[in-house]
């Protein structure tokens, strides 16, 4: 056993420079060794480089203790995963030197931590050992450390071309510098990940999502009533207390922020539930609806839809929302038989109007052209949905065009209910597009259960209307979109995720490839799932583009997106506001063993 009066340590300042450097790098070799070791999982390893000495300390949140014989013993389980960045070092005096490291380590059941090391390593007739480690989580919100990516395609997201062999600077959770080698140098002590043969771009936005909808039938029970199996009170329950799991699907597909353009109340505190977790997107809320329809889906003591009877509940329901710090004001225009276009316009422009006095955004689901033209006039910031039922005309673009309205086309939302429907009647369960293994284990079974459900469910009539329905839609709203894009209204990608089979997280693939499809190109779908969708949102201070200052959200990709939105399939990492994680780490995060 060696003694070493580490408490008693004085320090001296005159130590030779050369003498500094020798003891640094050799407490780095032993620093890195004892992290192999972890990686590794070599107990023996591990074990070597502490001083076996009852006056070893190992510190923590609550303190320290001592004494080598308890740290052996105490030992946890080996992580899954390390990453051990930023190593810091400085000599106190000869034979002293004292050293942190950040970590990010990942346990068994997708359990991450992420903190700061720490040793002092001492001199000893040995060699190097370690006689002081500690290790201490750091609070949310904590910035990461800096990272550099190199060698990729850089697309920034402004739909400009692209830049061959681009480095990324990533500190402090921000972009420091993205641009050429010669124009962002990785500095000395970043960790580098090369990436070179990959593409980088903004982490994708989708800008029409519902927290309040699991994604099947028993967060829409008015598609498919389930609820004798799954009650609705208990499905909203689930939803609110783990909306975590969602957020990691998201952010596992390359989704690193999301706007919910609807919900129960508690849904305008995902914002700063979601902030400082990286594990999860951004999130900006709506909140409740304000809806001309007194739709029956609100819970016993909550309500997701605010009914617009008049000028007067609309000014209401804008006052409510305001007060609730929600950030935009969503109406549901819904046009029935018994509520005519006509019937609705005063409540609609009330809305409108009192949401301008509130300095909030008007957006409007309104799927009809007559309705979508008065959500113009009302002053619609953003159209959260196609028109389905008639081309667009000048009218409707001329009125688009005065207010610098967004269009989000949400193309293949009424896919999922075709699918799920389809799957009922034939008893088959309908097929999962999860690249990346990103959906929750409990979402994936109950799409499975599509296939027990009674055929009875879905009569022969209703399945025949659907898709005539959904054909219509598909061939309509494609050609409408075609229209906005070649008369320049700006259009940003939403899902819809929530509704059957529209999926949290993946369900941004097939929109992309959709939107493609009816005529944008491949770079215009990049900046409508980027910089546009962040402006849509109001986030486009934060995040949307790939420049000094803004988040670091990031994908890096497989091939190349702007030649085909489909390479955003293959995703290779994902970066959120500057924790860069491997498809193994989102794997596990999202789909925990
Ligand atoms: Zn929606």
């Amino acid at each position: 056993m060696h003694r070493i009066g580490i408490i008693a340590l004085t320090i001296v300042l005159a130590s030779s420079a050369s003498a500094q450097t020798d003891d640094v790098a050799a407490a780095r070799a032993v620093f890195e060794a004892n992290i192999n070791a972890i990686r590794q999982k070599n107990l023996d390893a591990y074990l070597s480089y502490y001083l076996h000495s009852p006056l070893l300390v190992k510190g923590g949140p609550t303190g320290f203790t001592t004494g080598y014989d308890d740290f052996a013993k105490a030992r946890g389980p080996w992580p899954e995963s390390i990453e051990a960045s930023d190593i810091h070092l400085t000599e106190l005096q000869p034979g002293y030197v004292y050293g942190t490291y950040r970590y990010r380590v990942r346990y068994a059941g997708g359990d991450e931590h992420i903190g700061i090391s720490e040793r002092l390593f001492v001199k000893t007739p040995d060699g190097w050992k370690i006689a002081v480690t500690g290790a201490i989580d750091s609070p949310p919100g904590t910035p990461a450390p800096p990272h550099a990516l190199t060698g990729a395609t850089l697309i920034d997201g402004r739909g400009g071309a692209p830049i061959a062999n681009a480095n990324v600077i990533l500190r402090d959770g921000k972009i420091d510098c993205a641009g050429t080698a010669t124009q962002c140098p990785v500095p000395e002590g970043v960790d580098v990940t090369n990436v070179s043969g990959l593409w980088i771009t903004p982490g994708l936005i989708d800008s029409h999502v519902h927290f309040s909808q699991t994604g099947w039938a028993d967060g829409r029970p008015d598609s498919i009533d389930v609820r004798a199996a799954h009650p609705y009170e208990i499905v909203e329950a689930d939803l609110k207390n783990n909306p975590e799991r969602f957020g990691k699907s998201y952010v596992c597909s390359g989704v690193t922020s999301v706007w919910d353009v609807g919900g129960y109340p508690w849904t305008l505190r995902l914002h700063e539930r979601f902030e400082n977790n990286t594990q999860v997107p951004h999130v900006v809320a709506a909140g409740p609806l304000l809806s001309t329809l007194d739709h029956w889906l609100n819970l016993a003591a909550e309500r997701q839809f605010i009914v617009l009877k008049d000028a007067e509940s609309a000014r209401n329901g804008v006052r409510y929302l305001a007060a609730q710090h929600s950030k935009a004001v969503k109406v549901w225009f819904i046009v029935t038989k018994e509520l005519p276009v006509e019937g609705s316009t005063p409540a609609v422009m009330a809305a409108g109007e009192e949401a301008r006095k509130n300095k909030l955004p008007l957006i409007v689901h309104a799927t009809g052209l007559a309705e979508a033209k008065v959500a113009l006039r009302a002053g619609a910031n953003v159209l959260v949905h196609s028109v389905e039922d008639l081309p667009v005309d000048q009218e409707f673009l001329d009125l688009a065009k005065k207010n610098g309205t967004i269009v989000i086309p949400t193309l293949t939302v009424i896919d999922g209910y075709l699918r799920m429907l389809r799957g009922v009647v034939d008893r088959k369960a309908p097929a999962v597009d999860d690249p990346n293994g990103c959906v929750d284990r409990g979402t994936l079974e109950k799409t499975a259960e599509t296939a027990t459900l009674a055929p009875s469910l879905v009569p022969a009539d209703r399945m025949a209307a659907r898709q005539q329905r959904t054909e219509r839609f598909t061939r309509v709203t494609r050609a409408n979109l075609k229209t906005l894009v070649n008369a320049g209204i700006p259009i940003a990608t939403g899902t819809d995720a929530g509704n059957p089979l529209t999926l949290h997280g993946p369900a941004i693939y097939a929109e992309m490839e959709a939107m493609h499809v009816a005529g944008m190109t491949p770079m215009q779908v990049i900046v409508a799932s980027t910089s546009t969708a962040s402006r849509a949102m109001g986030l486009d201070k934060q995040v949307g583009t790939i420049e000094r200052g803004k988040d670091a959200d990031l994908v890096v990709v497989g091939g190349d997106p702007s030649l085909d939105v489909a390479n955003f399939r293959k995703i290779r990492y994902v970066v959120r506001s500057g924790v860069v994680r491997n498809m193994a780490d989102l794997h596990a995060l999202a789909q925990p063993q």
